[in-house]
C-alpha cells in the first residue's frame, strides 16, 4: 500500500493536514518534501472520501535569527525582528513575502492547492487569544513538561509568551515582568518597558508552545514534519503532551520525513545558500519529477537528489511509470499506479509523448521553433503548431541544459566548414556509412544497425567507432545515442557533413 494511503487508512471524520515552513530565506527543494508529503496525504484523505482541508502555515512572525550569508550587513539591525516586518532584499516592504512569493508560484505549477495562512495574521486577528490565556494560566504545567522531556532546566524568567518591544522592534529581547490579561508587561534589553496586547500581533508564543496552540485553534489532525522536530524530547514530544495536558486535545497524527540530500553537497540549508531553490525545480525539470521523487520514496528514507545527470535518469524512470500506468510497460513497484497518480499534474496528464531525454537532444540540434516542430512531428508529435504545453517543455529542457546538464550531455552541431581531425580508419568507417546511408531507412534502429555492422566487420569497438561520427558532427568524442541522434537530423545534411569530413 502506498505510504500516503497507509497513513489515512484508519482515519475517520474531518481531517486537517497542516504543513509549515519558515520563510527565513530562499525556500529550497529540501523544504518541498514537507509540502508535497502533506499534499499527498491530503489527496489520499480525499480519495478515501474524508472531508479534508490542507493548510500551509507560514511562520512569518518568527524572528530573523541572524544575518545569513545571502543577506547584506544592513540586516544586522533587524536580527530579532519578525520576518513579516523586515524590508525585503529588493527593497520591498516584506522580507517574508519576498521569499514566499516564488515558493507559492512554484506550488501552483506542481498542482499543490494549499490554503496559505500567515501566523502574523493569526495573531493580529486575535485568533490566539484563547490559547494564550490558557498557556499563561497553565505556565507551570508547561514548564514542567518542557523540563521533563527536554531534560533541560528552563530559565526562571521563562514565560509562554514573548512580547515584542515597541521601541526597538525585537521579539527576542524582552522579559515578562507581570501581566493583567489581555496585557502582558515587559522589560526589554534596550531599556524600554511596555505592554503587549495578546489580541494583536504584539508578541508571540515560543515555538514549542505555539505549535500545539496551532493544533488547538485550527483543529489540525495530521502533520508531516522533519526528523529534527521528531527527535526524542523534540518539539513534537513536548507539543503532544502540551496538547493533551494543557489544551485537552489529541495531538495530530505525525509523519516524520527524512531529508533530501543534494548530490556532492549533502543537506540543503537556506542559511548557507547551499541549496536549490524550490522555484528552480519547476523551471529546470519537468514539474512532475519533483512530485515523483517524493511520491515513490517512503518518507522514512532519505533522498539523494542529483539535478545533473541523475535528473535525466529520474525522468526516464518517471516516463516508465507513466507507460506502466497506461498499460504499455511494466515496472517493479507494487504501488506504481498510486505513485503515478500522486506524481501527475492536473491538466498536464498528457505530455507530448516525446521523452525529456529526446527533447534535450532535439533542442540542441534545432534552435528555431519551425525546425523543432518539423522534427517533432516526425517523432510523433501531433499538432500543427507548438502548443503552450510543448513550448513550456522545450523551455524547461533549454533551462536544464543551461544550468544543470553535465558537459557530456551538452553539444552543438558544428558549422559547415568544420573539419574534424580524423585518422584514415575513422574516415573509412564514415565513408562506408555514407555509401549505405542513401539506401537504409532513416530510423534510429536502422541507422544503429548499419553502423554496428560496419564496426563489427572492421573489428572496431562501438564506443571508438561511434566517436568518429560525433567528432565529425559535434566536435566531441561522445554524444547522444547515435542512431537516434542521426535520425533526428536530415539525412542529406548528415551525408553532406560526413562527406566534407572525409574529403580532405
Ligand atoms: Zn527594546
Amino acid at each position: 500500500m502506498h505510504w500516503a494511503d497507509n497513513l489515512v487508512k484508519d482515519l475517520e471524520g474531518k481531517q486537517l493536514v497542516s504543513t509549515g515552513i519558515s520563510p527565513s530565506g530562499p525556500i529550497h527543494v529540501g523544504n518541498m518534501r514537507e509540502i508535497l508529503t502533506g499534499d499527498m496525504i491530503y489527496k489520499a484523505a480525499l480519495k478515501k472520501g474524508l472531508d479534508s482541508r490542507f493548510i500551509y502555515l507560514c511562520d512569518d512572525i518568527d524572528p530573523l535569527r541572524k544575518v545569513y550569508p545571502f543577506l547584506d550587513q544592513t540586516y544586522s539591525a533587524y536580527v530579532g525582528y519578525p520576518l513579516s516586518s523586515i524590508p525585503a532584499p529588493d527593497g520591498g516592504p516584506s522580507y517574508s513575502e519576498y521569499f514566499l512569493k516564488p515558493f507559492l508560484e512554484a506550488l501552483s505549477k506542481i498542482d499543490v492547492n494549499v490554503e496559505v495562512i500567515r501566523t502574523t495574521g493569526l495573531y493580529r486577528e486575535g485568533r490566539f487569544e484563547r490559547s494564550i490565556r490558557i498557556v499563561v494560566e497553565k505556565r507551570e504545567k508547561i514548564r514542567e513538561i518542557l523540563q521533563d522531556l527536554s531534560g533541560r532546566e528552563i530559565e526562571e524568567n521563562w514565560f509562554p509568551y514573548n512580547p515584542r518591544c515597541r521601541r526597538c522592534g525585537r521579539i527576542n529581547s524582552t522579559v515578562v515582568t507581570s501581566f493583567d490579561l489581555p496585557l502582558i508587561h515587559y522589560r526589554c534589553s534596550c531599556g524600554n518597558e511596555g505592554s503587549s496586547d495578546i489580541r494583536k500581533d504584539e508578541g508571540k508564543m515560543p515555538w514549542r508552545v505555539e505549535w500545539p496552540a496551532k493544533w488547538f485553534e485550527l483543529g489540525v489532525t495530521i502533520e508531516p514534519f522533519g526528523k529534527d522536530h521528531g527527535a526524542a524530547g523534540g518539539s513534537y514530544d513536548t507539543g503532544k503532551r502540551i496538547a493533551e495536558e494543557v489544551f485537552g486535545i489529541k495531538a495530530p497524527v505525525p509523519l516524520i520525513y527524512e531529508r533530501i540530500f543534494l548530490k556532492g553537497v549533502g543537506v540543503m540549508h537556506s542559511s548557507t545558500g547551499i541549496s536549490i531553490p524550490a522555484s528552480d525545480m519547476v523551471n529546470y525539470a519537468p514539474p512532475q519529477i519533483l512530485r515523483f521523487i517524493i511520491a515513490r520514496t517512503n518518507p522514512g528514507r532519505h533522498i539523494n537528489f542529483d539535478p545533473g545527470a541523475g535528473l535525466l535518469n529520474l525522468v526516464d524512470e518517471f516516463e516508465k511509470y507513466q507507460k506502466a500506468y497506461d498499460g504499455l510497460e511494466e515496472v517493479k513497484d507494487d504501488d506504481y499506479r498510486e505513485v503515478y497518480e500522486y506524481s501527475r499534474i492536473q491538466g498536464r496528464e498528457s505530455r507530448s509523448g516525446i521523452s525529456f531525454r529526446h527533447l534535450v537532444t532535439l533542442v540542441q540540434i534545432y534552435t528555431t521553433p519551425h525546425d523543432l516542430l518539423r522534427i517533432m512531428k516526425k517523432s510523433g508529435y501531433e499538432g500543427d503548431k507548438l502548443d503552450d504545453e510543448m513550448a513550456w517543455e522545450i523551455q524547461i529542457a533549454r533551462n536544464w541544459i543551461s544550468k544543470y546538464a553535465p558537459d557530456i550531455v551538452k553539444f552543438r552541431v558544428m558549422p559547415e566548414d568544420y573539419r574534424a581531425n580524423l585518422n584514415q580508419d575513422e574516415k573509412d568507417i564514415l565513408r562506408e556509412f555514407v555509401q549505405q546511408a542513401i539506401n537504409i531507412k532513416w530510423t534510429p534502429e536502422d541507422i544503429h544497425n548499419a553502423v554496428h555492422e560496419i564496426l563489427k566487420k572492421r573489428n572496431v569497438p562501438p564506443k571508438e567507432g561511434f566517436g568518429s561520427f560525433y567528432k565529425a558532427i559535434i566536435g566531441k568524442e561522445q554524444g547522444p545515442r547515435l542512431g537516434y541522434f542521426l535520425s533526428n537530423m536530415d539525412r542529406n545534411f548528415v551525408i553532406k557533413r560526413l562527406e566534407y569530413n572525409i574529403s580532405a
